[in-house]
């Protein structure tokens, strides 16, 4: 009978649980995908980068449907219509489905299941988004985990625990070898149906939809879409020993020493379990204390995805506001003026600007540089954190709601975190990760001549700065002000 797989953000035949259920469970399996308009919004939920890099990746996974003998219908529109008339459409008995865990998803997607429960549909979804299942991270009260320490510590026990024990690895799924999809007949119903069905001549292509040719920074940017250069990505980071210096080299933004894959664990097009074996993988293979720190490290930023993962799953009004109540009160000033300067890369304080034209220009930023634009934003401009959490959404090509607003709470001191008023000088912080000014002068080409300490110092002449422009506020007095209005909150 047929079945359906309705990939969602898991864009991949590698290590993809709930498509490896369906196929082996289902005698004809085809796929679908669905342009949410709610999730593809560009004032609000994504952007042009992020854009380019789910229809870039989509188009290879339709490739990878036909080279097994079916297919990826890729629909446009509201999918608790569309999954059903599909369903209807093609006679399927059976929907599968990976879970997602942000809000929206999680609301739509339990309509839609019970739609098609009414219609006598069996629907089988799978966890495949997370290592460990949030369900089991739990503290001894049977709570969840507010700090990321204990968390972090119960984690990595679960999967000591999990992982099998002749290979030390996390357990992975085969990938879907021979499929059966639509026969001819199946598929003329579809094409003269009225399913806003896309890669057709029928309808408007996945180009047009996605607006895929505005993004045109893609050499620039350092995620790659698709499955295989996903793996590719994963590889080179593992193999050509980058991986083995990550504790020191990830918090130096002009090196690029890590790995680039934030945009392909949010979409699914490697899986979390497979980039964590590789970790492991490298890691069974030295007994250097240096390496193994450092594989460790990046394990834990591992981790720090699943925790906000988790954070959202049990308090999913983090997605509105602030954790700590008190934030809610914060006298905001939010200048228009300020915030454009701030996008725009033209606040006169160069690792800030060097920051924000990065991701202006190549959809991704450092993570480094996140933590300083984020802290300037809030403590040196005054400016709403929600602001800044929506400006990075729309720009960043990794936009995530889950780890996006986990940063920006972070910085903000609205979140979770139990160290609350953490403020970044972003002089000091140039000194210390950008030592030579290389990730400045990179960025902000107009500046390549000023010496290296001026350079970090922010400390440009008249005469020097030519179009650059001046500092538009001093930190000092900014950071008083922010001070006095915080604890002026009752
Ligand atoms: P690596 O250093 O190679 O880390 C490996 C993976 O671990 C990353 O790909 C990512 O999936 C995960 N990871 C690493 N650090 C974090 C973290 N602090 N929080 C959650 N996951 C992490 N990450 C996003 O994926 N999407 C976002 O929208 C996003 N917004 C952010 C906003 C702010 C204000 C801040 C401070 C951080 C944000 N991050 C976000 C986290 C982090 O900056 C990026 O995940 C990281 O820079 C991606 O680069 P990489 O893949 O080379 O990471």
């Amino acid at each position: 009978f047929q079945s359906i797989f309705w990939h969602r953000r898991d864009l991949r035949f590698g290590d993809n649980i709930g498509l490896f259920e369906a196929s082996k469970n289902s005698k004809s399996l085809i796929g679908v995908y669905v342009l949410d308009p709610k999730l593809l919004d560009l004032n609000r939920t994504t952007s042009e980068a992020k854009n380019w890099f789910l229809g870039e990746s989509l188009i290879e996974l339709q490739k990878n449907w036909e080279i097994r003998g079916s297919r990826l219908l890729i629909l446009n529109g509201d999918p608790i219509e569309l999954i059903s008339k599909l369903a209807e459409l093609v006679h399927a008995e059976c929907i599968y489905w990976n879970e997602n865990i942000e809000p929206y998803e999680i609301n739509r997607d339990k309509q839609i299941a019970e739609k098609l429960s009414k219609e006598k549909r069996k629907v089988y979804t799978f966890l495949d988004q997370l290592i460990v299942n949030p369900s089991n991270i739990k503290t001894n009260n049977d709570e969840p985990y507010k700090v990321y320490g204990p968390f972090y510590r119960k984690w990595i026990d679960l999967i000591n625990i999990t992982k099998s024990s002749e290979n030390n690895l996390i357990q992975t799924s085969e990938t879907a070898k021979q499929l059966t999809g639509l026969n001819e007949r199946e598929l003329s119903s579809i094409k003269n149906s009225d399913l806003n069905y896309c890669i057709t001549n029928k309808s408007k292509s996945i180009y047009e939809l996605l607006s895929l040719n505005r993004f045109n920074k893609t050499n620039l940017c350092p995620c790659k879409p698709g499955e295989s250069e996903s793996i590719k990505q994963l590889n080179s980071f593992i193999h050509s020993g980058v991986i083995n210096s990550y504790n020191k080299a990830r918090d130096i933004p002009s090196l690029e020493n890590t790995s680039h894959l934030s945009a392909a664990l949010s979409l699914g097009t490697i899986s979390c379990r497979v980039v964590w074996n590789g970790a492991q993988v490298s890691k069974n293979a030295t007994d250097d204390e240096y390496k193994i720190n450092s594989i460790d490290t990046w394990i834990k930023e591992l981790a720090w995805r699943e925790f906000y993962q988790n954070a959202l799953i049990n308090f999913p009004e983090l997605e509105k506001g602030p954790y700590r109540e008190k934030w809610l009160d914060f006298p905001w000033q939010n200048r228009p003026d300020w915030f454009e300067a701030w996008g725009d890369g033209l606040t006169g304080i160069p690792i800030i600007d060097a920051a924000m034209r990065q991701l202006k220009c190549s959809g991704w930023m450092h993570n480094r540089c996140r933590m300083i634009v984020a802290s300037f934003l809030v403590k040196d401009l005054l400016i709403d954190w929600r602001l800044g959490e929506l400006f990075f959404m729309k720009s960043l090509v990794d936009g995530d709601l889950a780890a996006n607003n986990g940063g920006w709470q972070w910085s903000a001191s609205s979140g979770m975190d139990p160290k609350p008023m953490r403020i970044f000088n972003p002089f000091r912080q140039a000194s210390k990760f950008d030592e030579d000014g290389e990730y400045i002068r990179k960025w902000i080409p107009e500046l390549s001549h000023i010496s290296t300490p001026n350079l970090l110092s922010g400390e440009i002449s008249s005469a020097e700065r030519n179009s650059y422009p001046k500092p538009i506020i001093s930190h000092k007095n900014q950071t008083s002000i922010f001070k006095e209005l915080y604890s002026n909150i009752k």
